[in-house]
């Protein structure tokens, strides 16, 4: 007897080439039999009309942080309330200190899965590095080199860099600490050092390190990086490269033409709006000076009072973005971060918005590629076992209508879920069903 059958609905798993009207049994936590039969159950829920697909997994996501042993449930929830069930988090260079802690406080207490990377600007902090703009010597880089070592052993799915934010990291460092991720299998992911007109050295210096260590790459949102008349370009350049050198890269992105990070951050270091170009597009989430900025005094009075403010820069151009997702190297990430619940709307809106968008308004993909692009290849790529609705694998499963599918999170209202997401399911049971959250603590870091 099966625990529970999803039966009637489209059941689409691009990872085994299956699109058809099928019924879905679980037990014991994992996929039993997808059958056109229907077998008994414990419990039955009727998917006619809706799709049927593995929980969806952000290929590039930021985490809560863990305060005093606790950590709050703002990101995670939010992903799942988009059918979100597991989270690829510690981007950016920036990850848990102490892995054992965070995966105690986060085990059986949070709403979906996690898979972090190491954080190379949180290994530089271990290692006394205190200045963002300078280079580390070599005794600090022996012990940055062991404390990832360490980390990949205690279950890091690679290492996160966040070059931009953290100049003074140079060539050998990077190669030093690759080196170390490519020895355990794992997945080098970079918010490259520089946007706009600085992108094509920032992702010549990034194919570099994969040239001479062999590591594989993920270039992180390369819409916030390349979508101010780079895009294609950059894109051509590294399909050639790769082709020609056989580099090993992946790239993800998020579905919306404004980019969001804190004020105090280097991408507004001098000579910004070079790139931007207006000051006026920019926004403040949270504050005194919350809403656009007006002008580079209130700017800069902002960026010294209030370095942690986050800011949404709406600068992108659209279209490039359009053309990152749509392009076959490229998966789905929110970049989800939070400040004290404020931020972007990609962190609530992100799958529900480019499945809606790109598949089903726009049909710039196929509903295949579109939940590869959501689930098998961000899993495959970080070696999860997940993003799949395989014979014995965990029941990981989201199902949402097509016709209703909707993201609501907007710049006001950052925080709105989606509509459209009926049933999400984490190993085996409900946590969510017809838009209310039943349980928060199914998650685990995988
Ligand atoms: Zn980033």
């Amino acid at each position: 007897m099966l625990d529970l059958i999803l039966k009637n609905g489209l059941v689409c798993d691009p990872a085994n080439s299956i699109q058809s009207i099928l019924n879905v049994g679980i037990r014991n936590g994992r996929i039993a039999c997808l059958t056109s039969e229907s077998f008994p159950a414990a419990a039955e829920i009727d998917c006619a009309g809706h799709i049927v697909s593995p929980g969806f997994v952000d290929a590039h996501s930021h985490e809560d942080d863990l305060r005093a042993g606790h950590i709050e449930a703002d990101i995670t929830l939010r992903a799942l309330r988009q059918g979100v069930t597991t989270l690829v988090a510690g981007n950016c260079g920036d990850a848990p200190r102490d892995l054992p802690a965070y995966c105690a406080a986060y085990d059986g207490k949070q709403p979906v899965n996690m898979a972090l990377l190491a954080g190379h600007t949180t290994i530089r902090r271990l290692c006394g590095a205190r200045n963002k703009y300078a280079p580390v010597d070599e005794a600090t880089l022996a012990a940055m080199c062991e404390t990832l070592e360490r980390q990949l052993t205690e279950g890091a799915k690679g290492l996160s860099m966040g070059i931009r934010y953290e100049p003074g990291m140079t060539l050998g460092e990077m190669c030093a600490m690759a080196a170390v991720v490519k020895r355990f299998g794992g997945v080098l992911a970079a918010h490259v050092r520089g946007d706009a007109f600085e992108i094509y050295d920032a992702i010549e210096e990034f194919l570099e390190i994969g040239r001479r260590t062999g590591v594989r790459l993920q270039i992180s949102h390369i819409g916030s990086m390349a979508a101010y008349g780079q895009m294609a370009e950059v894109l051509s350049y590294v399909d050639r490269r790769a082709a020609a050198e056989g580099l090993d890269v992946r790239i993800d992105c998020y579905p919306y033409d404004a980019f969001c990070t804190s004020i105090g951050a280097t991408t507004y270091d001098d000579g910004f709006l070079d790139r931007y170009h207006d000051v006026t597009r920019i926004e403040l989430t949270d504050g005194e000076y919350k809403g656009f900025i007006p002008n580079m005094e209130v700017f800069e009075k902002a960026r010294r009072e209030h370095p942690e403010y986050l800011t949404i820069a709406h600068v992108m151009n659209g279209a490039e973005v359009d053309m990152a997702l749509t392009h076959p190297r490229t998966m789905l990430g929110s970049d989800g971060v939070l400040l004290n619940g404020a931020g972007h709307p990609r962190a609530a809106g992100a799958f529900a918005r480019f499945l809606a968008q790109y598949v089903f308004e726009r049909k710039l993909l196929s509903l295949n590629e579109g939940i590869a692009k959501t689930t098998c290849e961000a899993a495959t790529r970080f070696g999860l076992d997940r993003g799949t609705l395989g014979i014995g694998r965990a029941a990981d499963v989201t199902v949402f209508d097509p016709k209703r599918l909707k993201d609501k999170a907007t710049f006001a209202e950052p925080a709105l879920p989606p509509e459209g997401v009926r049933l999400v399911l984490l190993g085996g049971v409900i946590a969510l069903q017809d838009g209310e959250v039943l349980r928060t603590d199914l998650g685990k870091i995988l």
